[in-house]
């Protein structure tokens, strides 16, 4: 299984490495709304790229859609079931540019426990994939490689910030009837497992990724002089149903993917993890996903709908009742649950008839990709190529949302895996202070494109 390619020249690998600093120097920082984005420095990464990556950009089709994003066509032996590969160039502000060890944008290479890392903003998120999805595919053109079917890559500019990038590539791909065989965005990565401790590399493959939804809880009270109060004003009435939403939330439960993963760890997973694999055997499904819950909050999160009130807000002045009181409530739902469902056990918990729930914004989780089969197999193929037999590849349902979930309307298979070794604290480095990746997993990211797009 090991050897897909021959190991990587050590001149291509210096290359692609300059390449990677050069493109996170660029501060391509997208801002809400697109409107106080200053473009010039995206203009200036495309054409970067064109200068960087001549063969690619000589041989590949490039449509620029909504101004700034990135449609390259690399055209296969045939058209039927293409496969695209998906990566943002915007990143996320700085807040604070002086905490930071080194200039975000300067694209340093410094020492972090002996080993060199690139410490700048956009190193992980999404640079790293970018820089090594191109580097992979100026190479196999170069070496003249053509691939089986069509590969886009489609690399778009507003992430970040919720923007149009993708719907808009995605509409413009399905009115053209193209119907991709497989789908990769950033996601899961290669490291330390997020779910406690397993005595081996884990490699998490996102398959889906939960809903979303807003609510406003609103009630309207009469007001008055705090000195002579109701018996029960309306922030005591909210606060007693934030509570209760809280303590009683939504019933957990465990998706197919779940049980897949908890499966596939247990058995080198000591603690929690371990614990639910076994219930889990002995048909205790409640007792594992408690078991399971213990282990991480991310694990907590997986098997839970959690409703989180964000925003509070009443009252005017210290001394007067409020006669309006509302809170905001954020839900992640979990595949499984149905938003409809969700609403209503809010409402049930809550049991305050003068509560008036709204619904802002509500989203089912998105369809799960399959954890087996050809698209599936192929990936795991060359995870294994490059980082060995013994990691563990596991399916997962994102916690958090991509912009892959508007492909699923047009393919089976959306994948959410980022190939790049990480530590927990490296990992927690993406959008926050001194962001960072080993150089050393980078080139590892890199092997993992360079015989992946050549399979393709
Ligand atoms: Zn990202």
């Amino acid at each position: 299984m090991r050897n897909l390619v021959p190991p990587l020249e050590p001149d291509f690998v210096d290359q692609a490495i300059e390449n990677y600093r050069a493109l996170v120097r660029i501060p391509t920082i997208s801002r809400l709304g697109d409107r106080g984005t200053n473009w010039a420095p995206f203009e200036q990464f495309r054409e970067d790229i064109a200068a960087r990556y001549p063969q690619l950009h000589g041989s590949l089709s490039l449509e620029i859609v909504r101004e700034h994003a990135m449609l390259f066509r690399w055209r296969g032996m045939t058209d039927t079931e293409p496969t695209v590969l998906m990566a943002h160039y915007d990143v996320v502000p700085v807040e604070d540019e002086s905490a930071w060890t080194v200039p975000p944008f300067a694209a340093d290479i410094v020492d972090v426990d002996g080993e060199p890392h690139l410490v700048a903003r956009g190193s992980i998120d999404d640079k790293a994939s970018l820089a090594g999805i191109l580097a992979a595919v100026e190479q196999a053109i170069i070496s003249g490689f053509t691939p089986r079917s069509d590969v886009y890559l489609a690399f778009t500019h507003n992430e970040e910030v919720l923007g149009d990038g993708t719907p808009s590539i995605v509409q413009l791909l399905e009115k053209r009837g193209v119907r991709p065989r497989l789908v990769i965005d950033e996601g899961g990565i290669v490291g330390e497992s997020i779910l406690g401790p397993v005595n081996a590399d884990v490699v998490c493959i996102g398959v889906s990724e939960k809903g979303t939804g807003t609510l406003r809880l609103s009630l309207s009270a009469p007001g008055g002089h705090s000195a002579v109060p109701p018996l029960e004003e309306a922030t005591v009435r909210l606060a007693r149903a934030i509570v209760a939403i809280h303590d009683r939330g939504i019933t957990p439960l465990l998706s197919d993917v779940n049980r897949r993963l908890i499966r596939t760890l247990g058995p080198h997973a000591p603690g929690p993890v371990a614990e639910a694999a076994r219930l889990l055997d002995a048909g205790d499904e409640a007792g594992a996903i408690e078991s399971f819950a213990t282990a991480s909050l991310n694990a907590r999160a997986m098997v839970h709908t959690i409703p989180v009130t964000t925003v509070v807000s009443a009252g005017m002045t210290a001394n007067a009742i409020p006669e309006r009181a509302s809170a905001l409530v954020s839900l992640r739902i979990a595949p499984g649950h149905s938003p409809a469902d969700v609403v209503d056990r809010v409402r049930q918990v809550i049991d305050d008839d003068g509560i008036a729930i709204e619904v802002i914004e509500l989203k089912d989780a998105s369809p799960v990709s399959p954890s087996e089969g050809a698209e599936w197999d192929l990936i795991v193929r060359h995870i294994h190529a490059t980082y060995g037999d013994d990691v563990l590849v596991v399916p997962y349902v994102n916690n958090g949302g991509t912009d892959s979930r508007n492909y699923t309307g047009i393919s089976d298979s959306v994948y959410r895996f980022s190939p790049y070794r990480m530590s927990l604290a490296q990992r927690e480095s993406l959008h926050a202070i001194d962001e960072r990746l080993p150089i050393s997993s980078f080139v590892e990211g890199l092997t993992f494109y360079t015989s992946f797009v050549r399979d393709l």
